[in-house]
């Protein structure tokens, strides 16, 4: 029903900062375990015939197969797409300037972000994300995320970068040092990416 795609960039494209046995796994058996659990799951359901932001939106009905592994495949779809091998520096666009407004910075933004991906007690995701026309920082646990109507009004909105702090996003190269991973990061992030997906969010929620 939905698709697997593969990533845009070679697993070890995004060297040092992201190993490419830590690409590998997380994509090839993490993402697709999610993929093929979500497609299971999804079989024989309403869901099935729906676009995957509108099975997110009303997965309350839906199961928790589908909020943990159609969390996991959406999520992880996010997450590919903020980072590059051409990434990393400042953002960009509109984004940039709403950043600035928001944030004071963009090192201020990548506190906030870093500060809450650390905070985080166990796994889950730090998301920027736009609300009501505003950019806003939010995290949420295991595979949930802002598109999801069973997660709490303040942490709702349209993400357009995904820190996945999950361990096994990073353990292999940085082990238990998450803030040396979170730093790592920002070397990578497509912030072309990001500032386009905030460029649809502000045109849609017009
Ligand atoms: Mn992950």
């Amino acid at each position: 029903m939905f698709q697997f795609d593969e990533l845009p960039y070679a697993y070890n494209a995004l060297e040092p900062h992201i190993d490419a046995a830590t690409m590998e796994i997380h994509h090839s058996k993490h993402h697709r375990a999610y993929y093929d659990k979500m497609e299971a799951a999804l079989a024989n359901s309403e869901g099935a015939a729906m676009s995957i932001e509108r099975v997110l939106s009303s997965v309350s009905t839906l199961g928790t197969g589908v909020r943990n592994n159609g969390g996991g495949y959406y999520n992880h779809n996010i997450f590919w797409h903020s980072l590059s091998p051409d990434g990393g520096g400042d953002p960009q666009g509109a984004l940039a300037a709403e950043i600035e407004r928001s944030y004071t910075s963009a090192d201020e933004l990548r506190k906030e972000m870093a500060d809450s991906g650390v905070a985080r007690f166990g796994s889950g995701f730090v998301w920027l994300m736009v609300q009501n026309r505003k950019l806003k920082v939010v995290s949420t646990p295991n595979q949930d995320n802002p598109l999801m109507d069973l997660v709490a009004e303040e942490s709702r909105g349209t993400p357009i970068l995904a820190l996945d702090v999950w361990e096994h996003a990073y353990y292999l190269k940085y082990q238990n040092r998450r803030p040396e991973y979170i730093q790592a990061f920002w070397n990578v992030v497509d912030w072309k990416n990001v500032n386009q997906r905030f460029e649809t969010a502000m045109d849609s929620a017009q």
